[in-house]
């Protein structure tokens, strides 16, 4: 598209020699053909900005200075851990882990409480308790986390203090690993996305010391067919140091194959890894980047399954996989939770709000489409 922009201005100059229609007809074809260019060009920044934090180019909304652009929000810093103390996030993110509660995160396959251990300010990995989740989702963010491999140091290769950051519940993983003059394959050690990409540099500390990584996730985007519109991509700087630069993923990261991306929803857990290592985790904080909207959680299963049922009025609630699914007048929608008893559709304004009764079982369910909601709800028929 630049250049087809680019074609059209160089061709102004360079026809100033020919005779005056075919002048007039190049014009006249690559002035439409320019103006076309920059309408497309245009549109592609707009949907971007709406779409991504990933800018192509300065908002065409807004004319250069224009004192009516609201300033950007305001945000206290946090500060960085040193060896003696353990820093504290920015003042608009969320923590995930302050030393102490590991609320936020569960088991990744059912969501049912972790096994993983919190001591001293960390949490750390319980060989065969199986990888972590947070109960939130995130799509487009900016993640701090800061772990440490066993000291003194066990095993060899990818057997040495291995365990991972995962973005997309588990499907893309920043690999944690001791790589302290240690060897293993280049795309396996601390840093690499998995299997793509190796860190730039190798800037590991011992084992047992803190290290951080600071990654900027771009969540990939699908369209309504589950068809790839953009890849994942990824910035990762590792104590302090550069190694990732806005890599693009080719799918999901894996042992021995390269798989291919598979649709899924922008926003999904953020996973650690269980590789049978007692790697430690603290301080974990992420900040979202993506267009402003509801939180959005992925409750454990249990939870879920306790809302399944038929309800009065038609309602039928089903579950699929992570998520509700709800199935109203012939018409079926995916149901994203905003809490633990509120559920919203993407593509309808269709909201579902539990209603425990006072022994915890759900019996009523209050529902509405764009208007409506409130009172004593529906009952649950089976
Ligand atoms: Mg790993």
């Amino acid at each position: 598209m630049h250049l087809d922009l680019y074609d059209g201005i160089l061709t102004d100059t360079f026809t100033e020699s020919l005779p005056i229609q075919l002048k007039l007809f190049m014009r006249l074809k690559y002035r439409t053909f320019s103006t076309l260019s920059l309408a497309t060009l245009l549109a592609a920044a707009l949907k971007l900005s709406t779409e991504s934090n990933a800018l192509a180019a300065p908002d065409p909304n807004w004319v250069d200075h224009d004192r009516n652009r609201p300033e950007p929000p305001v945000v206290v810093p946090g500060r960085n851990s040193t060896a003696d103390q353990v820093g504290t996030a920015p003042s608009d993110a969320t923590v995930l882990f302050d030393g102490t509660n590991i609320s936020q995160w569960v088991s990744l396959n059912d969501g049912s409480p972790t096994k993983w251990i919190v001591r001293d300010g960390y949490m750390e990995c319980v060989k065969g308790s199986g990888y972590i989740r947070t109960l939130q989702n995130f799509g487009d963010c900016q993640l701090h986390v800061e772990w440490a491999t066993p000291n003194p140091p066990h095993g060899e290769g990818q057997g040495r203090g291995n365990s991972g950051v995962f973005f997309g519940f588990d499907r893309y993983e920043v690999q944690v690993l001791d790589s302290y003059q240690a060897n293993t394959y280049a795309d396996g050690s601390a840093g690499a996305i998995y299997g793509q990409y190796p860190p730039l540099v190798n800037v590991s500390l011992p084992p047992g010391k803190w290290q951080t990584y600071d990654i900027v996730y771009t969540a990939p985007r699908f369209d309504a067919d589950g068809k790839l519109l953009s890849p994942v991509r990824e910035t990762v700087f590792y104590n302090g140091v550069l190694i990732q630069n806005n890599v693009e993923l080719t799918g999901p990261t894996s042992w021995l194959e390269r798989a291919p991306y598979k649709s899924h929803p922008e926003k999904q857990p953020i996973a650690l890894q269980d590789h049978g290592n007692p790697v430690r985790y603290r301080n974990i904080w992420v900040r979202e980047l993506g267009k402003p909207g509801k939180k959005e959680f992925t409750l454990p299963e249990a939870q879920l399954d306790s809302y399944v049922g038929t309800y009065e009025g038609e309602i039928e609630v089903t579950r699929e996989e992570h998520q509700l699914v709800l199935k109203f007048n012939g018409v079926k929608f995916i149901m994203f939770a905003e809490s633990p008893t509120k559920f919203f559709a993407k593509t309808t304004d269709v909201q579902l709000e539990f209603l425990p009764d006072a022994d915890g079982k759900v019996n009523r369910v209050i529902s509405s489409v764009g208007e409506g909601g409130g009172g004593e709800g529906q009952k649950r028929i089976k």
